[in-house]
């Protein structure tokens, strides 16, 4: 069965190796419009915090369901100014899930406070709400759930126990651009929420960038302000800011790559849809969405118990894959500081020893999915 992909193949030839991810087709898909921005902007003369970025920030805004958008120089950036708008100082304590990226972490360490893990459910890797309460304390602030691999979290749930104990929510977004929670988009769930514009993201940059949206206008406008050097008006800082700003040329690209997003959010269910199909009855453990929930799959993770040999396999057999996440953050040096040692968040621990990345872009062909199916049904 072979149907044709609305973007061009990445990868015609039978067995040519199947990179772990070809952001080439996406490019191609918008050619002419970015080519068009970039060009634009360079003719402009004006490069920063301009019309182009106005323009992103709105048609962004529109797209997750929030009445604003704020953009900023990364995704890191854009979590730790949205939990300083939010009051996050010195002293406090962020609730983060014990098996994300480590920017989730760092973003809370960079405002001075201090992140407080939570284990995850084992089968949807996202925050387990059900262990939230006990990580509760007089010094907590906010909550800081994590859409892991595209999934949302289940914000339902999180923002009850945020609403019982009177604290905010700021969600990372960074790999869930177009992902849907119960018919709403991800982006308009938390206080604040969080993105990444990196250029391996669903919806990524030619370099990096990020972005805030939600409907709180105060906490908004302090994000504004904190972009900027702390300055509503040039040369006068209310609060001591950062220079966080997503550029013109990042804010442009963006805007000419946002139209197509809907339609590859759709594909890449299509091809996670086949992968799930293919791999049935093979033992691993493959991905779960609950009912009610639209996965932006940024990636398709699977669980195996021989993960690396696993691995080693499929290069042989030229599949690329990757593993998200090697080392959990409370097991890196950089938080030897917490004296978190082996075995303080066992479900994470186990995760990070079993879990593969398998290929999975818009513009993957139908062939390059059986093959990988092929390819792992016999390796694993
Ligand atoms: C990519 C990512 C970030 C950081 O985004 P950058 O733009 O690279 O700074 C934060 N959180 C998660 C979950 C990510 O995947």
């Amino acid at each position: 069965m072979t149907t044709t992909s609305p973007l061009s193949p990445s990868n015609a030839v039978a067995d040519a190796p199947i990179p772990f991810l070809d952001l080439q087709p996406v490019y191609r898909a918008a050619k002419a419009d970015i080519d068009a921005a970039l060009l634009r902007v360079a003719g402009s003369g004006w490069f920063l915090l301009g019309e182009e970025l106005k323009a992103f920030e709105r048609a962004y805004a529109q797209s997750v369901g929030a009445a604003d958008c704020a953009g900023v120089a990364n995704g890191l950036d854009a979590l730790a100014l949205g939990l300083e708008a939010l009051g996050v100082g010195p002293g406090d304590e962020v609730i983060v899930p014990s098996n994300t990226y480590i920017a989730t972490w760092l973003a809370v360490s960079q405002c001075g406070a201090t992140p407080v893990p939570v284990e995850p459910d084992p089968r949807t890797y996202n925050l387990d709400p059900a262990r939230i309460e006990a990580a509760i304390t007089p010094r907590t602030k906010v909550l800081l759930p994590v859409h892991l691999y595209g999934l949302p979290a289940d914000m339902g749930a999180i923002n009850l126990i945020a609403e019982r104990h009177g604290l905010k929510v700021l969600d990372d977004c960074a790999q869930a651009h177009a992902a849907m929670y119960h018919g709403r988009p991800v982006g308009s769930l938390a206080d604040l929420s969080a993105w990444s514009f990196y250029p391996g993201k669903n919806l990524g940059a030619m370099g990096d960038g990020g972005g805030v949206t939600g409907n709180d206008a105060a906490a908004m406008a302090r994000v504004r302000v904190l972009r900027n050097y702390g300055s509503k008006v040039k040369y006068h800082n209310e609060v001591k800011g950062r220079n966080s700003r997503l550029d013109e040329i990042q804010a442009a690209v963006l805007a000419a790559k946002l139209p197509l997003l809907q339609a590859q959010t759709e594909e890449r269910r299509r091809l996670a849809a086949m992968l799930l199909d293919g791999l049935a009855g093979v033992p691993l453990q493959l991905p779960v969405v609950p009912e009610g929930l639209d996965s932006a799959w940024h990636l398709f993770v699977v669980q195996h118990e021989a993960r690396d040999r696993l691995q080693a396999d499929l290069a042989k057999q030229g599949i690329g894959t990757l593993i998200h996440y090697p080392v959990p953050p409370h097991r890196q040096p950089a938080y030897a500081e917490l004296g978190l040692g082996e075995g303080a968040f066992p479900i994470s621990e186990a995760m990070h020893q079993r879990v593969l990345s398998l290929p999975l872009w818009p513009g993957m062909t139908d062939a390059q999915v059986e093959r990988v199916v092929k390819a792992v049904r016999s390796a694993a």
